[in-house]
């Protein structure tokens, strides 16, 4: 038996299933079959436990205070900030800021970076596969500063061109800025490869980690990223509470993103000083709370280990594919030779969003639109597409569900 087939056989489906209380609820009748992972993951009973039992008999905020509760609440915020650290191998707990998700780590570094390290004329690169967030605060930096935006482009195997990217560079590229694993093609892009050349260029780099983080194991150090964004919910912890990665001493040259409490030191009237790393960055009460089952939902993730997912999950990702493929007129978007767990596809004309509510009546949850990745969409000259994206806890019985249905569905067409 082959190494991966071993670690597959360590994952215990029974008991994951069991960890997760909404996967025994049904929809319509049915048993819900949740393939929306990528838009967000459902919460084991730890993470939601860890929120109740917070509030109940922790709570109060956090850094501020002498009393007991305040402190508690506190070690338990900073333990998790350690454990977000382990979990990517950040060198120091000051790399790691705190954010709202994703998003917002990329608005931050857009904002900071754009006003210490950019001026009128300076271009970032990003790449035609990207999510929304990563593709308009750079519109809105651009508006501000004057700034040029520059987009790899990609193959019909939804392939980033790196020969292409190669060209981009200028001395004026300041900063890449992309997507570790595309949400729409679930391409994994060689992201070690891509810092290597900008580095090599003299720009710096921000991965958008939202859908790699949940699947694969992610090396900070490791890649030589310069900063690397995540969210929270895609891997199995809250809504609200997301990651911004930077390296230490880049971060200390950036500018505050925004201001109030806890990122000062000393305030005056006619002047203030900042707060050292991380709370620099961080102004205002944090979700405590949140980062408390975040870091929950990584060591749930880090027990049951981060090779296994992966190898579970491309298996699973390996056997949807070839049951689409049976479907008549089936076009899936997306056959990078490096591919996450996510599956993007049209049968034949049926609109994605008619496939998508009739499946949704089986208990199939997917995703359906241009999954805030339009620019692709124009790239691939669809207005959309119906996306399954796996978790750790789904299983071939329910690829069979998805294959089923999507089998009658097209014959009613
Ligand atoms: N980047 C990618 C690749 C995503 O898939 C998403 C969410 O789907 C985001 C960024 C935005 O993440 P969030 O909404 O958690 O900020």
């Amino acid at each position: 038996m082959c190494y991966m087939q071993r670690i597959v056989e360590m994952i215990d489906i029974k008991k994951i299933r069991a960890d997760f209380p909404i996967l025994q609820r049904e929809v319509y009748g049915k048993p819900l079959v949740y393939f929306d992972n990528g838009a967000t993951t459902q919460k084991p009973r730890v993470v939601v436990d860890s929120i109740v039992d917070e509030y109940y008999s922790v709570n109060a905020n956090v850094h501020r205070g002498v009393h007991f509760l305040s402190q508690q609440a506190t070690v338990l915020h900073e333990n998790s900030r350690e454990t977000v650290k382990q979990f990517i191998n950040a060198r120091s707990t000051n790399e790691i800021i705190f954010t709202r998700g994703t998003t917002e780590s990329i608005n931050l570094l857009a904002c900071s970076f754009g006003e210490a390290f950019m001026e009128e004329g300076d271009e970032v690169i990003i790449s035609v596969m990207e999510h929304h967030s990563n593709i308009v605060p750079w519109q809105l930096l651009a508006a501000r500063k004057g700034i040029g935006i520059k987009v790899i482009p990609m193959n019909d195997k939804g392939e980033l061109l790196i020969d292409e990217y190669k060209k981009l560079f200028s001395e004026k590229t300041k900063l890449v800025s992309v997507t570790h694993v595309s949400n729409v093609l679930g391409t994994i892009n060689p992201i070690a490869e891509m810092i290597e050349i900008a580095h090599a260029n003299g720009a710096y780099v921000l991965v958008d980690g939202a859908q790699a983080v949940p699947h694969t194991k992610v090396d900070v150090q490791e890649l030589d990223a310069d900063f690397y964004a995540f969210s929270s919910h895609k891997i199995y912890g809250p809504t609200g509470i997301g990651v911004l990665y930077g390296k230490e001493d880049l971060l200390d040259r950036l500018p505050p993103y925004q201001g109030g409490g806890e990122m000062i030191q000393t305030v005056t009237f006619e002047k203030t000083t900042f707060n050292e790393l991380p709370f620099k960055f961080e102004a205002g009460t944090p979700d405590y709370i949140g980062t408390t089952a975040f870091a929950k939902a990584l060591d749930y993730v880090t027990a049951i280990g981060l090779d296994a997912i992966a190898a579970y999950e491309h298996e699973l990702t390996t056997y949807a594919t070839q049951r689409l493929k049976e479907i008549e007129g089936m076009r899936i978007f997306g056959e990078a030779d490096s591919k996450g767990s996510v599956i993007s596809f049209l049968v034949n004309d049926i609109h994605h969003f008619d496939m998508g509510t009739l499946l949704d009546r089986l208990g199939v949850a997917v995703r359906t639109g241009h999954h805030c990745a339009q620019p692709l969409m124009q790239r691939l000259g669809i207005t959309g597409t119906v996306r399954a994206s796996f978790g750790i806890y789904n299983t071939k019985e329910e690829i069979d569900v998805l294959a089923e249905g999507l089998k009658r569905i097209s014959s009613m067409f």
